[in-house]
């Protein structure tokens, strides 16, 4: 697919076209894996050198493509993980004595990076609460603010216009983990962020079969990215690479449906006695719909729910479970059951939990594509015993 269309066609087009094999006499339908590390380059000196570390396989160079038509951005690059992409991101930009200011509730890998990993290389971190804040915490050693829309696991969005106003008006970037949205339901980019990030394992892949991660932005800012990686080594193999191509191609399907079913689920979910709350933004109970409705084209496949009973019942609910596998992580085609207590929030203290709104009996669901009727009926199967369960003292 040539550039220029890979700006004008919809998006499911571009994540079906773009990146992929021009259609000429012969050529391969299907994008072929390069499982390489190295090419031919001649002898003599001037030629672009292509390496696998460097992110310069046709495998990556696809993938990226596509990806970066997908976002409306200038570049994009992949690397072996979703970790790997935000940490060279941050890389690309602070060095030691620079200064970070960041969302408090960040998915768990990213904060122990900014809070145990950075600090060692001399790099700080602030973090604001999402309705806090933000200008107060920046310093004149501040080199970025990152974000993550929605938040895991409550789904809150954060005012990324306000965000990015403030972040201009002082020249510094935005950098987006948008991994619980992806492109088709929300492009940071539009709104000015900087540079979105990705662990493509999860919808990106969608099938729950590959690590890698992505970054989406402006060429020369992906450029600092790649140099990083380079260095650092944290390159996507092409196999990986490949399987995440094929992945992205039905995205938009995939997105599609995994915002409906996981609609309905919420509402379900708010009107069943075992269940104390539902956090999904697409439902009005949500301290964000607002927010949500005016910058996202999809609420997502993910939902938080509080378990009446605390954790112990959370636990029960969970082991009853048959259909939906208890998992970390999420986007794949089959649901999957976790407690924020015992995986992305597992550094926290309980109080700090409870301020993220992360409350006693916080039960994730990542809604996959199986039939809605059998995931009420998987979830009623479950839930019902808790009905008629001693509610422990102080519970409501
Ligand atoms: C899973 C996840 C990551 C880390 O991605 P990996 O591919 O596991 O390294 C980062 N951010 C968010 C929001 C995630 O869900």
């Amino acid at each position: 697919m040539a550039d220029d269309e890979s700006r004008t066609s919809g998006l499911s087009t571009r994540a079906v076209h773009a990146g992929e094999p021009a259609p000429i006499d012969g050529a391969p339908v299907a994008m072929p894996i390069y499982q390489t590390s190295t090419f031919v380059s001649g002898a003599g000196a001037g030629a672009e050198v292509l390496y696998t570390r460097y992110g310069t396989n046709p495998n990556h160079e696809a993938v990226a493509a596509k990806l970066a038509a997908l976002e409306g951005a200038e570049a994009a690059l992949v690397l072996g993980s979703g970790m790997a992409a935000i940490a060279h991101a941050l890389l690309a930009v602070v060095g030691s004595g620079d200064h970070i200011v960041a969302q408090r509730d960040l998915y768990g890998g990213t904060y122990t990076l900014l809070t145990k990993e950075l600090p060692r290389l001399g790099i700080e971190t602030s973090f604001v609460d999402p309705d806090g804040d933000w200008a107060a915490a920046i310093r004149p050693s501040t080199r970025l603010l990152f974000i993550e829309v929605p938040i895991n696991p409550t789904m809150r969005i954060v005012d990324v216009e306000r965000i990015v106003e403030l972040a201009g008006a002082q020249g510094l970037p935005v950098f987006a983990d948008t991994t619980f949205a992806t492109p088709v339901n929300f492009r940071p980019l539009e709104h000015g962020v900087t540079l979105s990030i990705h662990s493509a394992t999860k919808y990106l892949g969608g099938h729950s079969d590959l690590t890698a991660g992505a970054v989406a932005g402006p060429a020369q800012l992906v450029e600092q990215v790649r140099t990083r990686m380079k260095s650092f080594g944290g390159v996507l193999d092409p196999q990986a690479a490949w399987l995440l191509e094929r992945g992205m191609k039905t995205l938009p399907v995939r997105m599609a449906r995994h915002n409906e079913t996981a609609l309905a689920l919420a509402g379900w979910l708010e009107s069943h006695p075992a269940i104390s709350r539902v956090f999904h933004p697409g439902l009005r109970s949500h301290p964000d719909h607002a927010r949500a409705k005016s910058l996202l084209d999809g609420f997502g496949g993910v939902i938080g729910m509080v378990v009446r009973g605390g954790d112990d019942a959370a636990l029960r609910v969970m082991s009853r479970f048959r259909l939906i596998h208890v998992a970390p992580s999420l986007g794949g085609v089959e649901s999957l059951a976790s407690m924020p207590r015992f995986t992305s929030h597992v550094g926290f203290s309980i109080e700090a939990r409870r301020t993220m709104l992360v409350e006693d009996g916080f039960l994730r669901i990542s809604v996959g594509l199986e039939d809605l009727q059998d995931l009420e009926a998987e979830l009623d199967a479950a839930l019902a015993p808790e009905l008629t369960q001693p509610l422990p003292a102080g519970s409501g």
